[in-house]
């Protein structure tokens, strides 16, 4: 599903943020990559996102290569194939939950109805039905985080990004998104996603890998 090649990444002189990096996921697959702050996890997030490029190598899912798209085929992409959950959600404060969820629909053209349904069962399936007519800003940060799972799982992506998801939240909200994550990948969702925290990457991985001055250092199976 994922397959990168030699992919470098630098920003100006600088030591590159990725030092000539080869990676593959299957589909399925739930990959943790751990490392130091500043190891490069959130630079392959974003170049898989097609958020950014790499200044050499190659970058391909579901073998298309998101390094040659144009901006206009990269917003393609990532509304209909990616999902991306972000350490500080991320949401729209001035839309409700449920619009917040409802967002990558319209943005797709999703017809109404077909996106209001979707929206109902992941919201709950997440547990924040209750939540649906309230504003992000009254909820927890453990509900805020399935309030960004559940957008970035509106249109079905065929990858789930998740950069640091547990970072902003207390012990008992990164258990809960913990859950949510596993239950994800046991569902069959493919998951990638960037950790500090090695219980997350116990519960929910199938393969972990370990970052370091932007190359691979470790993988455990
Ligand atoms: P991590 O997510 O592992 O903490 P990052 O991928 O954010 O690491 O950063 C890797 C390196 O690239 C760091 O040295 C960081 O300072 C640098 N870097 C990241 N993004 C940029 C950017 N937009 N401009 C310049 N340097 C950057
Ligand atoms: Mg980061």
């Amino acid at each position: 599903m994922i397959e990168i090649r030699g992919v470098t990444k630098s920003y100006g002189d600088d030591r590159p943020a990725l030092d000539g990096l080869d990676l593959k996921v299957a589909a399925g697959e739930a990959l943790a990559v751990l490392g130091p702050s500043g190891s490069g996890k959130s630079t392959l997030l974003n170049l898989i996102a097609g958020l950014d490029r790499p200044s050499s190598g190659s970058v391909a899912v579901d073998g298309l290569r998101v390094d040659r798209m144009s901006e206009s085929a990269l917003a393609k992409y990532r509304r209909s194939r990616i999902g991306i959950v972000f350490q500080f959600f991320n949401l729209l404060d001035d839309l409700t939950v449920l619009d917040n969820v409802l967002l990558p629909a319209q943005l797709t053209g999703t017809p109404r109805g077909a996106s209001r349904r979707r929206a109902g069962e992941l919201l709950e399936h997440l547990r924040i039905a209750r939540h649906a007519r309230a504003f992000p800003g009254r909820l927890s940060g453990g509900e805020r985080q399935r309030v960004a799972v559940a957008r970035a799982l509106m249109n079905r992506p065929s990858l789930l990004l998740a950069d640091e998801p547990t970072g902003a939240l207390d012990t008992a909200s990164a258990a809960d998104v913990r859950e949510l994550l596993t239950g994800l990948h046991a569902d069959g969702q493919t998951i990638m996603l960037v950790t500090h925290d090695r219980a997350l990457a116990a519960a929910c991985a199938t393969t972990t890998i370990e970052l370091v001055d932007g190359r691979i250092a470790g993988g455990v199976r």
